[in-house]
């Protein structure tokens, strides 16, 4: 069997389209496009990348970019006061914080601080809590990408078995949380358990979010199985020359594909899932904090998903 490839990089780009036309009719009406604020702290190369990145697409769209860049010694103090004004501009529908953030700021203070109807990553603990509870809430974006993946992918999930491998804020936890919410019997590994190879055996979904290249191998898939990657891990490649580097996931392609139904590829599966979601956490924070009913779009994906 050779696996069917989730095309990432073409469902990001039809997720881009629907939040556009939206975009769209939302200027129109309310005479003033959503508006996205990005503040990156310091100078991480990856998370400049994403930052350019995500305001690029941002004004692709439609949308407003609000770019604040802050020197790596700025005090937690003028974070914190950043972000209330964020919180109190009318102009910003959605705020993002770039992590990882320099060690002298307490990054869950600052995640925190943001007003939740404008936490279009999901890290508020409100949000956190409105999902665990399965309530309405922005919902963190490579997630919620990846839900969108696999409803493309698979339609219905009821009753199927899904395992996550990681267990972090951002990716492991809200992902479990999301497939238990469509249903799925959902068992959360990590670094602690017992027999990872077995566990994963079980998926007919199998996510990792792990962040060790190619941990993942075939022969812990069960045939058929449909394989969510969302490491993005770069590694050394001598092959393409000398100091050259390659992205790969968290699972052993190669192998994989030879067993799984269908399976995502690093690069071009989640990842551009991540940027297209946002946009449409931004939009649909933009309708929600006017107290207006997001786009039909998203009631449609959630009725599939989790009706
Ligand atoms: P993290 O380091 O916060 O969490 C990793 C998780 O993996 C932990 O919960 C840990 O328990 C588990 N783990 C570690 N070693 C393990 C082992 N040997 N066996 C089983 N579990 C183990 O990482 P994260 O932020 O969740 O990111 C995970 C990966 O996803 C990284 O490669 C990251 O770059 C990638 N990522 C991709 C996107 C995207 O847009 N595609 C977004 C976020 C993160």
């Amino acid at each position: 069997m050779t696996a069917r490839i989730i095309d990432g990089k073409a469902q990001a780009e039809a997720l881009r389209k629907e939040v556009a036309a939206d975009v769209a009719r939302f200027t129109a009406a309310h005479g003033a496009a959503p508006g996205l604020a990005v503040v990156l702290v310091g100078e991480d190369p990856a998370s400049r990348v994403y930052v350019a990145s995500k305001a690029k697409q941002t004004v692709e769209v439609g949308m407003r970019s609000f770019e604040h860049r802050l020197d790596a010694s700025t005090p937690e103090a003028d974070l914190l006061a950043l972000i209330a004004r964020l919180n109190a501009d009318d102009a910003v529908d959605g705020i993002l914080v770039q992590l990882p953030l320099p060690k002298h700021v307490d990054a869950t203070k600052v995640l925190d601080a943001i007003s939740p109807a404008k936490d279009v990553d999901g890290f508020h603990v409100v949000n956190v809590g409105r999902l665990s509870t399965g309530q309405s809430c922005l919902v963190p974006c490579t997630p919620y990408g990846s839900m969108m993946l696999l409803d493309a992918t698979l339609g219905k999930l009821s009753g199927l078995e899904a395992v996550v491998v990681g267990r972090s804020n951002i990716v492991g936890k809200p992902m479990a949380q999301l497939l238990l919410k469509a249903n799925c019997t959902v068992t959360v590994a990590h670094s602690r358990t017992r027999d990872l190879a077995g566990v994963c055996r079980r998926a007919d979904i199998l996510v990792a979010a792990v962040g060790i290249p190619e941990m993942v191998k075939g022969d812990w898939i069960k045939p058929g199985a449909t394989v969510i990657d969302v490491g993005i891990n770069r590694v050394p490649a001598p092959e393409k020359g000398a100091g050259k580097t390659r992205l790969v996931g968290d699972v052993e392609f190669a192998s994989a594909e030879r067993v799984a139904g269908a399976i995502t590829p690093v690069p071009g599966g989640v990842g551009p899932m991540t940027i297209a979601t946002l946009l449409a956490n931004t939009l649909i924070a933009a309708h929600q904090r006017r107290g207006l009913i997001p786009p039909d779009f998203f009631a449609a994906l959630d009725a599939r998903l989790f009706g």
